[in-house]
């Protein structure tokens, strides 16, 4: 049987739908707009595509969208000045430092920098241990994300396996511990991580965040498994012609389409989700900061 394809590009934009008619309302009722700053250091190439596919989605949502470029040979302490300006900025309810920074910049410090009220991104030691806690945090976006397609097929995901492939801050942790929230059973598994293919084959639900193209095989996944496919990656594609590239997740989707019950498509899948959870995490910080009532 053939698994039920995740359409994460049809639900983001719901999600979206549903902050827009939120972000009228607080405009109409509150005279408040929503603003979210992000900041891109260097000319990374994706990076400069996120950063522009957000800026876009935050003005369809009705949001303000503060850009800030700087160059790849900009000093820490002039981001520093840059991110403190933005914590004191009213208008700015959302602040995402765009990932990964030039090497010789400390990410954790620049990271650890902006106002944990406006920390967009999860990425703030307090949003970590606030989540870890199981306290009221900002989640980073990326698991938020695979968590609303999860639940939003399953419904209660209580009891069942879970492992999640990888173990980054960005994406393994937090998505571990959004399971672990829900009431998974959740394993961790990595690089060192002994008999992979036979650890992926206990999971109810597989999260494959890797960076390795089409690593997870049929015969590591169990009949029937829900498998979401956060990763990304770019490979070359004779058949489109010399030179082309496409895009494809850690999952060999041909294969494992015909064994898991269901699976996100990459892209498709979680790309979109990710930034619409960045524009829902910026909608519930400017009703914090405003003291009114948060979106569900
Ligand atoms: P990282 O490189 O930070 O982490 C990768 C993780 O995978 C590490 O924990 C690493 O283990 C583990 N790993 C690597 N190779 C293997 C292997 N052969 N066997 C088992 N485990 C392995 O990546 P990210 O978490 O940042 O991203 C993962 C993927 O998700 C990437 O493709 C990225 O592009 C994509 N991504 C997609 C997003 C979206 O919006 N859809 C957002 C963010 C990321 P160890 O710790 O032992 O080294």
């Amino acid at each position: 049987m053939t698994a039920t394809r995740i359409d994460g590009k049809a639900f983001a934009l719901t999600v979206r739908e549903k902050v827009a008619a939120h972000v009228a309302k607080l405009k109409a009722e509150d005279g408040l707009i929503p603003g979210l700053a992000v900041v891109l250091v260097g000319e990374d190439p994706a990076s400069e595509v996120y950063v522009r596919n957000k800026g876009k989605q935050t003005a369809e949502v009705g949001m303000n969208s503060f850009e800030h470029k700087l160059p790849a040979e900009t000093e820490e302490a002039a981001l520093l000045d840059l991110i403190a300006k933005l914590n004191a900025d009213p208008a700015v309810h959302g602040i995402l430092v765009q990932l990964p920074l030039p090497k010789h910049m400390n990410a954790d410090a620049v990271i650890n920098a902006i106002a944990p009220e406006k920390d967009a991104d999860g990425f703030h030691i307090s949003s970590v241990g606030l989540l870890a806690t199981g306290q009221k945090a900002m989640v980073p976006c990326t698991p938020l994300g695979c968590l609303m397609m999860l639940r939003e097929h399953h419904g209660d995901l209580s009891g069942l396996n879970a492992v999640v492939l990888g173990r980054s801050n960005i994406v393994g942790k937090p998505m571990a511990q959004l399971l672990l929230r829900d009431n998974c059973t959740v394993t961790i598994a990595h690089s060192r991580t002994r008999d992979l293919p036979a650890v992926c084959a206990g999971a109810d639900i597989l999260v494959a965040a890797v960076g390795r193209p089409e690593m997870v095989k049929a015969d590591w996944v169990k009949p029937g498994a829900t498998v979401i496919d956060v990763g990304i990656n770019r490979i070359p594609a004779p058949e489109k012609g010399e030179g082309k590239m496409r895009l494809v997740g850690d999952v060999d989707y041909a294969a494992v389409v015909e064994v898991a019950g269901a699976i996100t498509p990459v892209p498709g899948g979680v790309g979109p989700m990710t930034i619409a959870c960045l524009l829902a995490n910026t909608l519930t910080a400017a009703c914090r900061a405003a003291g009114l009532p948060e979106p569900e």
